[in-house]
């Protein structure tokens, strides 16, 4: 399951704005690993850069240096929307003089082909193949002229999920959609501000949390400070994964912690799905912490059983079908004298197709191990997310398909325990009813049926594939 992107952006006279984006980027690395970029103004003109790749590869002394000015928005892109290629690289500029901008987006618009038809049929024209540049084009289309009256107006018409960075030539905006789907930040910096999507973003660069971008805000910023403007949001929807996978453990989401939050859902699970066993390890990094709290509740010792090689990250060198095979080993390799003939329970963050967790229960059994106790933060995910995250057609949901007991042997665990969804809100120790928790209810926080019936017609087709034994791609 991959998360979209990671927005970030800053306003700051006097500082290195690109430098700094640069090294925010950085942190925001694993919201998306396809393409990373940095558009700068000076006041007069607007100028981007970005590439394939991660922001290490994407960026150097000399790239960095040719984007100057005192505004600079940044992206991190994983595509759940238009294809994984250059011209879909953000930040994106549309407009021309000063009735332009450049603009970075999380998220997924619901009626983005709507949209663009209709923008069309106007005389908008896209170079592109994202959601993004629908909005941005939304926004040149507005009827007024005052910037946050356009951004209000693409407000109304959009329906989804948007946290944005936008800027102008001579300001900075940061707007989260009215359910708040995708977190947004703000800090403050040697007199000036950012943005980011997480605030780890703001620790790596020295600046200070002020406060997150409430759902349903425009955030303005220039020479004359920040302003505030809301749109009307009735419903929450936070997306739960943010706590459980998506962000960093050391982000702040609604004033939580996700780190406490992680060793908190550890704790839960082993008083819901409590077992005799040897050793407790989580499956690194986005369980490591939930591994912790599962083995304090308990008071079953901890162990690092498979260490996981940071450095694969994604390359230009594609991997041909034999590596490919390989699976997860190119990515964990177990501990054999810490394993063998122990009996584990292994705490992770989520099964989404079922793909990967028989692969690392093999794994573990090929190192010595006698008995594996598959423990999940997530409770069972049987329905798709349209808000950005590419996880599955509900035909490739494994929960959407399995019994918990058939999952459990399909993965060649000796038992399987999910966290329950109460588990999971008190774990996370918010109000139930600010988040989006679908995948597990099938309750979407806005209406999603006209997607729904696409997907019910992909399903069919896809079930009809099946009968006839042809390979889903
Ligand atoms: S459907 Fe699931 S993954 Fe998608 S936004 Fe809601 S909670 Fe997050």
């Amino acid at each position: 399951m991959r998360e979209s992107c990671g927005v970030f952006g800053i306003y700051a006279p006097n500082e290195d704005v690109a430098r700094l984006t640069f090294f925010a980027l950085f942190a925001l690395q694993h919201r998306g690993q396809e393409s990373a970029g940095i558009a700068t103004t000076d006041g007069k003109r607007l100028q981007v850069y970005a590439d394939m790749g991660l922001v290490s590869q994407v960026f150097s002394e000399d790239s960095l240096s040719h984007l100057s000015g005192d505004i600079a928005i940044g992206h991190t892109r994983y595509s759940t929307r238009g294809s994984s290629r250059l011209t879909n690289a953000q930040p994106i500029v549309v407009g021309s003089g000063p009735d332009s901008l450049a603009i970075a987006h999380n998220g997924n618009i619901i009626n983005a082909e709507h949209l663009y038809e209709e923008l069309s049929d106007q005389g908008y024209t896209f170079r592109t193949s994202t959601d993004t540049e629908v909005i941005a084009n939304l926004i040149l289309s507005a009827p007024d002229k005052d910037w946050i009256d356009r951004i209000r107006y693409a407000m109304h018409r959009l329906q989804g999920a948007y946290s944005l960075t936008i800027m102008t030539d001579h300001t900075l905006f940061g707007v989260r959609d009215p359910l708040g789907v995708r977190p947004l930040c703000l800090g403050t910096i040697n007199g000036g501000y950012a943005i980011a999507s997480e605030s780890c973003a703001l620790d790596h660069i020295g600046a200070n949390f002020m406060r997150e971008i409430e759902p349903g805000e425009i955030v303005t910023i220039t020479e004359n400070g920040v302003d505030s403007y809301r749109e009307e949001s009735k419903r929450k929807g936070i997306c739960i994964f943010e706590y459980i996978y998506f962000a960093r453990p050391d982000s702040v989401i609604n004033g939580r912690l996700l780190y406490p939050a992680r060793l908190a859902m550890g704790a839960g699970l082993a008083e819901e799905h409590r077992v005799e066993a040897d050793l407790v390890m989580g499956v690194p990094d986005s369980a490591t912490a939930a591994g912790i709290g599962y083995s304090r509740q308990s008071n079953i010792p901890l162990c690092e059983g498979l260490l996981k090689n940071r450095y694969v990250g994604r390359t230009f060198i594609e991997p041909d079908q034999r590596i490919r095979d390989l699976g997860v080993k190119l990515k964990f390799n177990p501990l054999p004298h810490m394993l063998d003939g122990k009996r584990m329970v292994v705490v992770d963050d989520s099964i989404v197709r079922g793909t990967t967790t028989p692969k690392v229960v093999e794994l573990l059994r090929r190192a010595g191990v006698k008995e594996v106790h598959m423990r999940i933060c997530a409770p069972p995910i049987r329905y798709p997310c349209f808000f950005g995250v590419d996880m599955a057609t509900r035909w490739e949901l494994i929960a959407a398909q399995k019994t918990i007991p058939e999952i459990r042997d399909f993965i060649g665990a000796d038992s399987l325990g999910y966290l329950s969804i109460d588990g999971l809100i008190k774990a996370v120790a918010l109000p139930k009813d600010i988040f989006c928790l679908a995948c597990f209810t099938g309750d979407y926080p806005i209406p999603v049926q006209l997607e729904m019936d696409k997907l019910a017609l992909e399903t069919k087709a896809a079930e009809h594939r099946g009968h006839l034994g042809i390979k889903q791609r």
